[in-house]
């Protein structure tokens, strides 16, 4: 069955530049980085040269680059890591919107007794910066607010809002797990304090990621343990990993102009011709800024999964904006926050594609989309109950 892969924001492919330049790093070059001897002196050279090749991507310096799991665990390590560095402040301010990497640790942080406070969206995902300049005091520890959002990928202000946090003295981070790769990133002319990347949503493997610390700042290790990372991550380094990530990072850099004119052009004709050929179909989310990868729609009345399983059925992998909580399909957190109607949040599909996608894959999505929207609303009591009341207007 032909495989049509939409849902970049969930994992990407490894590129096979990548797969090529780990390999060695298995069987053959195994050494430990830490070894004296020239066995672990050859792999040393290439962490060495990884970091600087995500420098390099990130506008940093080597010496700020960490080497972590995933994006969960530079997004932990950022926050308890600040947390612990400045244990008599105890509020700490994020969005209504973020991933459980940050927004999990936030209530867990409310039940440490921290005072939490999770900044609202629009009806866009939009934040408002006065909001922000109000809520930051000098009491506030961290603000971690994400660059742009995994479900409906509107981008954040994050320099605005960097410079407001920043104005005020207080550490900022943000999750930029997203936007690695798809807009440009510049820690040079940055006001960001600490950023997460994760190597699976750019090309590279799971269970690698990064987490940027600028010069200076403030932080405690949050895996206590050897020297490695010059002490702000214990544990052996994931060598084969960083390599194909330092790689991975090389060529986001490369393609980032093909994310925003091909890529872009590719997602803005998916969601043309399905505005065009479906009608009760909302677009969520900031028409303007925005991933140019993503797009989270609402087909009224139909469920989400059920689209889901019919796409995947044709070899389409796309995802919902639903979580399966204690049985009942909630719409996202996001889209609730978002105050997308209820009609309209149950039956959301994120479409993200990546370098890879083609026209003619759009085309497939395109041809088999409408037929399935209108045979599930044919069986829809929701769609059936809106086509009377429309009658009768
Ligand atoms: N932050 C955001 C915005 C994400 O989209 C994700 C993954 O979906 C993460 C963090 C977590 O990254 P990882 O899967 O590498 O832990």
């Amino acid at each position: 069955m032909k495989t049509v892969y939409v849902d970049n924001n969930a994992t990407t492919k490894v590129a096979p530049e990548v797969v090529e330049v780990m390999r060695p790093y298995f069987s053959e070059f195994y050494g430990n980085p830490s070894s004296m001897h020239f066995f672990g002196g050859q792999v040393q050279k290439k962490v060495n040269d990884a970091r600087e090749q995500a420098a390099d991507f990130l506008g940093a310096e080597p010496s700020e680059i960490v080497f972590t799991s995933c994006g969960t665990e530079s997004d932990n390590a950022a926050i308890l890591g600040t947390l612990d560095s400045y244990p008599e402040k105890r509020h700490f301010v994020t969005t209504r919107v973020e991933h459980p990497a940050v927004g999990n640790v936030s209530t867990y942080l409310g039940r440490k007794g921290y005072r939490v406070t999770e900044l609202p969206v629009d009806r866009e995902g939009r934040l408002d910066l006065d909001v922000v300049r109000e809520t930051v005091n000098e009491g506030t520890v961290l603000v971690s607010i994400m660059y742009a959002n995994n479900e409906t990928g509107v981008i954040f202000p994050i320099e605005q809002i960097g410079e407001i946090v920043k104005g005020k003295g207080i550490p900022f981070h943000t999750d930029a797990v997203q936007a690695a790769g798809k807009i440009p990133l510049n820690m040079k002319k940055s006001s960001v304090d600490m950023l997460s990347i994760s190597g699976h949503k750019l090309h590279a493997p799971k269970g690698i990621g990064i987490l940027y610390i600028r010069k200076g700042t403030k932080f405690s290790p949050f895996l206590i343990g050897g020297h490695q990372e010059k002490g702000r991550r214990g544990g052996t380094e994931n060598v084969p990993y960083i390599i194909g990530l330092g790689k991975a990072c090389e060529l986001a850099k490369k393609h980032l102009d093909d994310e925003n004119t091909r890529v872009r052009a590719l997602r803005d004709y998916l969601e043309k011709k399905i505005l065009e050929t479906i009608p009760n179909v909302l677009v969520n989310g900031d028409g303007t800024n925005r991933l140019p990868n993503t797009v989270s729609v609402s087909f009224e009345y139909v469920e989400g999964e059920s689209i889901l399983l019919l796409l995947s059925d044709l070899g389409i992998c796309a995802s919902s904006g639903s979580a399966c909580t204690s049985g009942s399909l909630e719409p996202s957190h996001v889209l609730r926050a978002m105050g997308v109607p209820f009609t309209a949040a149950h039956g959301s599909i994120r479409f993200s594609l990546s370098i890879y996608n083609t026209k003619e894959e759009m085309d497939y999505i395109i041809e088999h989309l409408p037929p399935i929207i209108t045979r599930l609303r044919d069986i829809s009591p929701f769609w059936k109950d809106y086509v009377k009341s429309k009658a009768k207007k």
